[in-house]
């Protein structure tokens, strides 16, 4: 069993907090116990932090040795890929193709952001009179960055990556049930701190129950800035936590994302995609294809095809190279699902396949759910409005263009969408209709970090990604510098 210390200001160490037990959900065995960070905690690593933050060492060090330390933590992610993909399949019950993407992609992430911090640039404005105007960015000073349990490396990465190449230190809380691989990743970032003689104290990562150290976190007066991925209730409490304090925030939040099958779609490709888009990561993924939209001339054709190649899907544990659907990432999140079937059938679904934990021994003991199809609902259910985060998708036909961009933009969220067409104008056409931060044409579920990404409505504030994602985690400033000789105006009284 592995047992973990916590990084509390730069010291590795037992958390003062409650034991939490974290499992493998493919066997329900503890792999590991790490005592949670406590209050205390908290409050010495925000306050080593903020001394980290303003250190001469860090805060004056140019750009492009902040950059050479972000790729030496990228070298550490690469090295150790193996053993970062394995820790979290183990901790997250994901298939083992997935996570050794999501480490690749951490370093991919690192690696980007020092080009991007690189080659980042201040601006000299037009100046009005006799002065060099500047707009310059400076760091904000300790950043708040709470992860959820997903796709842990890839959300630390994508919020250390930034934080710390805009010259700010990081308190990290990942989630309760997956805190193994931010720990992971929190010892390579300390021991390329350590290489470089850089303050360590710039990162902390403090396991612990959200609506304790996830809030002390949030509402601690050394914090200026807060970063979170997560749910849209949690998101929302953040968002009035920063409004007292007045300051940013950045929400990534939940989703149903419609996939819409128009009649001219390849339905080959389109077949592919929909399952691709809801049932990859047993559907825990906030931009989970969740809302299946057909158009009516094609339904019947293609929602039967659909649970016939779903019913066939391999369900199992993400250690077997041949998963494609692996146990999701704990008992009680299984059970949440499963109880958002229980109340689809009392809505009035159709359980067009799945619907149950699969039988047989050697699911037994794992967080398992078979891949799910349900229709014969309308888009006012419940379980087509809200977030289920696991495998089951909900059928729907649509009329004409019209009725899909109503039922489609018909959701509280707005994170993404997905478009099967062959007709290139009416790709467009609906891409532009449609409310959501991403939209995919002829594909789903792609993921670069050099495109923008970010929510509509009640998906989020702000966007992650893309070349300016430094900007996010760094204050403006304008300067004025006076060039002329002669005096201002008073200076003759
Ligand atoms: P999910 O719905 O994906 O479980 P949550 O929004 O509950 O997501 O959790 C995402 C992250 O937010 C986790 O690290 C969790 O511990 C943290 N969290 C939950 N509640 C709070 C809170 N009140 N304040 C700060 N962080 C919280």
């Amino acid at each position: 069993m592995l047992a973990d210390e916590v990084l509390v200001a730069g010291q590795w160490r037992q958390g003062r907090g409650a034991p939490i037990k974290t499992i493998d959900p493919a066997t329900g065995q503890v792999i590991a116990t790490v005592h949670a960070a406590s209050l205390d905690d908290v409050e010495e690593a925000v306050t080593a932090a903020a001394h980290a933050a303003h250190d001469p060492a860090w805060r004056e060090l140019p750009a492009h040795l902040r950059a050479r330390l972000l790729h030496r933590i990228a070298d550490f992610v690469e090295r150790d890929a193996d053993r970062l993909s394995a820790l979290q399949t183990a901790d997250t019950g994901k298939c083992r193709t997935e996570t050794r993407a999501l480490v690749l992609s951490a370093a991919g992430t690192f690696r980007y952001t020092a080009a991007a911090l690189e080659t980042a640039e201040d601006a000299i404005t037009p100046s009005r009179g006799p002065y060099v105007t500047m707009s310059v960015h400076e760091p904000i000073g300790v950043v708040g960055a709470i992860t959820p349990w997903n796709s842990p490396i890839a959300s630390d990465a994508q919020k250390l990556a930034p934080a710390l190449a805009a010259g700010n230190a990081v308190v990290l809380k990942p989630a309760e049930w997956t805190p193994l691989v931010a720990l992971a990743l929190g010892r390579l970032v300390h021991q390329a701190l350590t290489e470089a003689a850089l303050p360590t104290a710039l990162l902390s990562v403090l396991p612990g129950r959200g609506s304790v150290i996830g809030d002390a976190i949030v509402r601690h007066p050394a914090v200026g800035k807060i970063t979170f991925t997560g749910g849209t209730n949690t998101g929302r409490t953040l968002a009035h936590a920063a409004a007292d304090k007045l300051i940013p925030v950045s929400l990534e939040l939940g989703g149903k994302s419609p996939t819409i099958v128009f009649d001219d779609a390849d339905l080959e490709q389109a077949l592919a995609g929909v399952m691709y888009g809801v049932f990859s990561s047993s559907g825990q993924s906030c931009i989970a294809g969740s809302r299946l939209f057909v158009a009516r001339s094609r339904y019947e054709e293609f929602v039967g095809e659909l649970v016939a190649r779903t019913e066939k899907l391999r369900v199992g544990p993400g250690t077997d190279p041949d998963t494609q659907v692996a146990p999701l990432v704990h008992h009680k999140h299984r059970d949440s699902v499963a109880a958002y079937v229980d109340l689809a059938r009392e809505e009035g679904a159709t359980v067009r396949c799945g619907g149950a934990a699969p039988e047989g021994d050697s699911y037994r003991d794992g967080a398992y759910y078979l891949p799910t199809v349900l229709d014969g609902l309308p888009n006012s259910a419940r379980v087509c409005q809200e977030e289920i985060f696991g495998p089951v998708l909900v059928a729907l036909p649509f009329d004409d263009e019209d009725d899909l961009v109503a039922q489609a933009n018909d959701s509280v969220y707005g994170l993404a969408c997905g478009l099967w067409t062959r007709d290139h104008a009416k790709a467009w056409r609906v891409a532009r209709r449609i409310d959501a931060g991403t939209v995919w044409i002829n594909t789903y579920k792609q993921f670069s970090i050099s495109t923008p990404f970010g929510g509509l409505k009640d998906s989020g504030i702000g966007t992650e990604k893309g070349r300016d994602l430094i900007r996010g985690y760094q204050r403006q400033k304008s300067l004025y510098w006076g060039t002329g000789t002669a005096p201002l105006p008073w200076a003759a009284n």
